[in-house]
């Protein structure tokens, strides 16, 4: 076909996605078999402790590996899981992958941070399966973070509510993700017990010579600390980012700099972990106090 020429089969397949709706029904119906096949899996982005580059936690991240389109992202088939409900399997594939991730690396002492989308929460069972996962792998809660966006944080529902407020008593870490992008981040913090944020890339793309990027970057740190809760700035990718946010405060990062997403078989710990997110939270306590 000449108008593919120079493009691959995953830019080829985004406009067909965009343009027709028989390709989103065709991967709606693909996705239904995926998991069964096999075909979904989890890479892992490490979190690093900006202090010494060590990796405290890692970050979830699905792919699917479609046998004709090849490796295929979350932007091209998330969005058809919501509209279909097919997040709700997909979800609970995640998170059992996640626990036995931590299970099958008994070197590696963080956590695993995984996305939730705001369709898991409330009607379907997400603290079951959590729960199930959990005692599947022997992991223990603490272990696992569920990162949801703001909107997802703040959905009305009694049983969303239930939802969080019974995974966080379990021990369980909530984190807002994208953290600066929704409308009412704040009062998604009022209402549910978050132990971390992530503060969005678009704010580390801002960061420069004294600009906006940089105030809001410094507040969000302070903000962070005096709600006793955990940051990681993401997607820093140069080094005068990096140093960026220490000097801004964080202590906490995730960015192509540090690591990209990898399969697990691809990641090797070659020493113990010294430190976790929590602790790292309790030394910046211990600092100020
Ligand atoms: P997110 O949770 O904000 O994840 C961060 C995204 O930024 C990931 O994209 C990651 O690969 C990418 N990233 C990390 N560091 C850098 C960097 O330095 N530069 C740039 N340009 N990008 C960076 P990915 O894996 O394509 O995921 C996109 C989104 O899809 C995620 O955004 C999350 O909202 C969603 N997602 C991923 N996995 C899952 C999942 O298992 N379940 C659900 N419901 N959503 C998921
Ligand atoms: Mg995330
Ligand atoms: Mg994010
Ligand atoms: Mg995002």
């Amino acid at each position: 076909h000449a108008k593919n020429a120079g493009r691959n089969r995953v830019e080829v397949f985004r406009e067909e996605l965009r343009d027709s709706a028989l390709v989103r029904l065709s991967i709606e119906t693909e996705l239904r078999t995926a998991i069964q096949e096999g075909e979904l899996v989890v890479h892992y982005q490490p979190v690093v402790d900006l202090a010494t580059r060590e990796t405290v936690a890692f970050e979830s991240l699905v792919r699917w590996r479609h046998p004709q389109r090849g490796l295929l992202l979350p932007q091209d088939f998330i969005e058809i899981c919501e509209d279909s409900n097919l997040v709700i399997p997909l979800g609970a594939f995640v998170i059992h992958e996640a626990c036995r991730f931590i299970a099958a690396n008994p070197v590696f002492r963080g956590k695993v941070l995984v996305n939730v989308s705001t369709r898991q929460i409330g009607g379907a069972d997400l603290t079951r399966v959590v729960r199930s996962a959990l005692k599947e792998t022997g992991v223990h809660p603490s272990r696992l973070g569920l990162e949801i966006t703001e909107s997802g944080m703040l959905l009305a529902t009694q049983s969303a509510a239930s939802d969080l407020s019974a995974l966080a008593t379990m021990g369980v870490d909530l984190i807002l993700d994208d953290f600066g992008t929704g409308y009412s981040a704040l009062s998604s913090v009022l209402q549910n017990p978050v132990s971390g944020l992530k503060l969005a890339r678009e704010f580390t793309l801002r960061l420069g010579d004294r600009s906006t990027g940089d105030r809001i970057s410094t507040a969000m740190a302070t903000l962070t600390d005096s709600l006793r809760m955990y940051g990681i700035i993401e997607g820093v990718e140069t080094e005068a980012q990096y140093r960026q946010a220490r000097e801004h405060g964080w202590l906490l990062g995730q960015g192509f700099l540090f690591g990209h997403p990898l399969p697990a078989e691809e990641i090797t710990f070659t020493s113990a972990g010294t430190s976790h997110l929590t602790e790292l939270r309790d030394r910046t306590e211990a600092v100020e106090a």
